[in-house]
């Protein structure tokens, strides 16, 4: 697979393999080779369509890159896999079996979709160890957490996630003094602490420098294969440095799929999108 090709430096896939694999739930059935179904999804927020008629498919391992101009229906679109907002009309599901629409957001988190918002929320006052070790702890509280003892098995599961996003060297750092892209890579760790199996990621390489960039796009091809990766971006150099399939939203639905060079050379998506850049 192509997406396997990244340099190695950064993710060191032989050694994170074990805690990285994701958490399957046995509810979740992806024997058709899908992982995520969007079929007629509309909504309208006070009579404007955002999300216009959207069919959307994502395979299991994928890693997808998401583009189109501001207000194309993107976020929305992640609000409507996580739950956060309800369509007015369509059919969303996880697997071949799970109905979203029919989950709370916790509940959609609890069977593996991670979402990582654009702006890093990591606890800046504890070190990037504790960090992961309350994400891997969920909802239990600082206090909980901190009382009580990790066992061998989580303490590697937190090493193996520092070595994914390349943070070892930092574990002992305050979060709030990291880089941009480190609390970047942070939250992502964070996330991969909760094992899902889906990961939405909006924007990761806003305000990045160009070393940072790369580095993450080697973070997320990594993880492609054993999660599926969805990938909102504007930076279309980067997108360019990581993505297999392109889809480009506009008006809310699908202007246009296929590699970028195939979109970048459509008409339609020249005249909507690109051409203007
Ligand atoms: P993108 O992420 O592609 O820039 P959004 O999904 O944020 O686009 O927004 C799509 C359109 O829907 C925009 O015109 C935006 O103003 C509108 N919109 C999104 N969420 C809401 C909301 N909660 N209420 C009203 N309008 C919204
Ligand atoms: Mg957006």
């Amino acid at each position: 697979m192509a997406i396997l090709d990244a340099p190695r430096g950064f993710l060191r896939r032989d050694r994170v393999f074990e805690t990285m694999i994701p958490a399957y739930s046995p509810r979740l059935d992806i024997s058709h080779g899908t992982i995520l179904y969007l079929e007629g999804v509309s909504v309208s927020f006070d009579g404007f369509r955002a999300i216009n008629d959207l069919n959307l498919y994502i395979d299991d391992g994928e890693l997808r890159c998401i583009i189109g101009p501001n207000g194309a229906g993107k976020t929305t679109m992640m609000d409507i896999i996580t739950g956060k907002t309800r369509p007015d009309t369509g059919t969303v599901y996880f697997g071949q079996n799970l109905n979203l629409l029919k989950l709370s957001e916790p509940e959609i988190a609890e069977a593996g979709i991670g979402r990582k918002f654009q702006k890093p929320t990591v606890f800046e006052f504890h070190t990037v160890f504790e960090n992961l070790e309350l994400a891997m702890r969920g909802d239990k509280g600082v206090w909980a957490t901190f009382t009580a003892k990790l066992n061998g098995e989580q303490r590697d599961a937190i090493d193996q996630v520092l070595d994914t996003i390349g943070l070892s060297d930092q574990r002992s750092m305050r979060a709030g003094s990291l880089s941009h892209g480190q609390k970047q890579w942070l939250e992502i760790g964070m996330l991969l602490m909760q094992r899902p199996r889906l990961l939405l990621v909006d924007e990761p390489v806003a305000g990045m420098t160009h070393q940072e960039m790369d580095r993450t796009a080697e973070l997320l091809t990594g993880l492609a294969g054993d999660h599926s990766v969805v990938v909102v971006e504007h930076d279309m150099e980067f997108v360019r440095s990581i993505a297999n399939k392109v889809t480009v939203l506009h008006q809310g639905s699908v202007l246009a799929e296929g590699s970028m060079d195939q979109v970048q050379s459509d008409p339609r998506v020249v005249e909507v999108y690109l051409g203007g850049d």
